[in-house]
């Protein structure tokens, strides 16, 4: 008898991308994340970690952390809806409002769990949702999971999400127009002004998930609306707990009622365990930092400047970006792989992204700086960057 493997097509897919260069190693990192890290045994300048104001191994985020686990334990015990709901989990969703500035707030377990779950939970089949072409993955699935139907944008174009919605107009439905506040991979800003005026003339629910301007963008860190001025008129605020505020977990802000739909609705509030205490309380504490220690975010504007000129004095091409995110456009997944690994052993980590993440044909290293990098190792990327760059025939 012969027995044939039947998930031996996942073994010829990978050995597909092994012979067009697609295929990633995971890099492990054996340090904290921090400006210098070691991966695979190796010290290098990081400027692939979403740790944007150095939270990530902060003193008292730490302390936070084993204060709260000694006086609440190691875990919550059950999803949140049962009995693991504790009280520095409420502490943190009043916190999270009160900076925000809206009436309530509910914790999830990741980013990724809040935009599914909630847009899953708060649309149907016989809704509609107008997304822009280059929202987060998990934008997009939790609009599967809605089974709503679904209306792509191109990506920042407001005209064309109008036109949608005007030919949606008087149609049955709820609609609901969404983009991300800091695009991922490219580190563009999304038009809020203006999607934010056209959601509010068709009466659409307006979302935005400020996973990467969360600390990043607005007084104190407070993401993109506050940045606008547009405090009131969004309807659904996204952020994450699991970038610059150092820690893990996303949340959703809004009124009273939207909480408290999503706490009866939200299917990874209600079937997924809740965080463990001390993910809460350095959450909490990382909040204490953004108020009290803005000149954080002033430092990581600063290194992005110094930065992003660095980068264009040298040639390359950053693509549209406006925040601390720089991509480095090298059009092939091959080059991009290829290019980021070079530069690994150069002293350097900064991930290569292609498709499926990117577009084909926009493959790019992408760079985050942080506010404690030093002047002297954002020079030093720089020059890794190009002489690299030259080395293989991306930079003439
Ligand atoms: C990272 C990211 C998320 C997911 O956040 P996690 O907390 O890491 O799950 C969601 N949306 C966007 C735009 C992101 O960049």
């Amino acid at each position: 008898m012969t027995t044939t493997n039947p998930l031996s097509y996942l073994s010829e897919q990978i050995e597909a991308w092994r012979q067009v260069g697609s295929y990633q190693h995971l890099r492990v990192l054996e340090s904290p994340c921090e400006p210098m890290s070691r991966f695979d045994g190796r010290e290098v300048i990081n400027l692939a970690s979403n740790n944007y104001l150095g939270l990530a191994d902060h003193p008292k985020l730490i302390e936070a952390q084993v204060e709260a686990a000694k006086k609440y334990g190691a875990g919550s015990g059950a999803v949140r809806t049962i009995s693991g709901t504790m009280s520095i989990h409420m502490e943190l969703e009043r916190r999270i409002a009160a900076f925000k500035h809206t009436e309530a707030c509910v914790v999830f377990q990741s980013g990724f769990a809040a935009n599914a779950g909630t847009v899953s939970a708060i649309l149907g089949p016989d809704d509609h949702i107008i997304s822009d072409a280059l929202n987060h993955a998990s934008i997009i699935d939790g609009c599967r999971l809605s089974r709503a139907k679904i209306h792509v944008f191109p990506h920042k174009d407001t005209a064309k999400a109008a036109a949608i919605l005007n030919e949606l107009e008087g149609k049955p439905g709820h609609k609901l127009l969404i983009t991300d506040g800091v695009f991922s991979m490219d580190g563009d800003i999304g038009p809020l002004p203006a999607l934010v005026e056209i959601a509010e003339r068709h009466g659409a629910i307006m979302m935005i998930d400020d996973a990467h301007s969360s600390g990043v963008l607005g007084s104190n860190g407070r993401g993109t609306v506050d940045h606008f001025g547009l405090h009131g008129k969004v309807d659904v605020q996204v952020g994450t707990l699991s970038k610059a505020i150092g820690v893990l977990g996303g949340y959703v802000c809004g009124s009273r009622d939207l909480i408290e739909f999503l706490y009866h609705r939200a299917r990874p509030f209600l079937f997924s365990t809740s965080h463990p205490p001390a993910v809460a309380a350095a959450c909490l504490a990382a909040f204490d930092i953004l108020e009290r220690e803005p000149e954080r975010i002033e430092k990581l504007w600063e290194n992005t400047r110094h930065f992003k000129s660095a980068l264009k004095n040298a040639g390359f091409d950053t693509g549209e970006s406006e925040t601390p995110i720089t991509p480095i456009m090298v059009g092939e997944a091959k080059t991009a792989h290829a290019y980021s690994k070079a530069l690994f052993e150069n002293g350097l980590l900064a991930t290569g992204i292609g498709f499926p993440t990117v577009p084909e044909g926009k493959a790019r290293i992408r760079t985050i700086v942080t506010a404690t990098h030093t002047r002297e190792m954002l020079d030093r990327a720089g020059e890794i960057l190009t002489s690299v760059a030259k080395k293989m025939g991306i930079l003439r």
